[in-house]
């Protein structure tokens, strides 16, 4: 039986989380330095789909700002700035503009073999 496409894009999610924090393993919490726990997205999954998997838009954080602080956007902004330059924010935040989209089952099996 094939695996339904949002069980399919869960497990391309968690590989891609899974490799962001070991990226992000040394370098700490992208807002404020402390010891990592998830891969918190600057922009949300919610409204900016195509970019939830996207390296520039994901960064491993701390617990208390990917939850109790929701992201903790101003610092994450601060934190991308100070590890990448002001032109990574500005090329991720022209990416921002429609990005919306629905991944294909392709798509997700892509991902999936990427970050395994
Ligand atoms: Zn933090």
């Amino acid at each position: 039986m094939k695996t339904t496409l949002p069980k399919l894009k869960k497990k391309a999610q968690d590989k891609f989380n899974a490799w962001i924090r070991n990226r992000d393993r040394e370098l700490g919490c992208i807002s404020c330095g402390n010891p990592i726990d998830h891969a918190g997205h600057y922009f949300s999954s919610g409204h900016y789909s195509a970019l939830t998997m996207d390296e520039m838009n994901v960064h491993a954080q701390c617990l208390r700002c990917n939850n109790f602080l929701h992201g903790n956007l101003i610092k994450y902004r601060m934190g991308l700035i100070s590890r990448y330059g002001e032109d990574y924010v500005n090329e991720l935040e022209g990416k921002s503009i429609n990005a919306v989209k629905k991944w294909s089952r392709q798509e997700l099996e892509e991902i999936i073999l990427k970050y395994k």
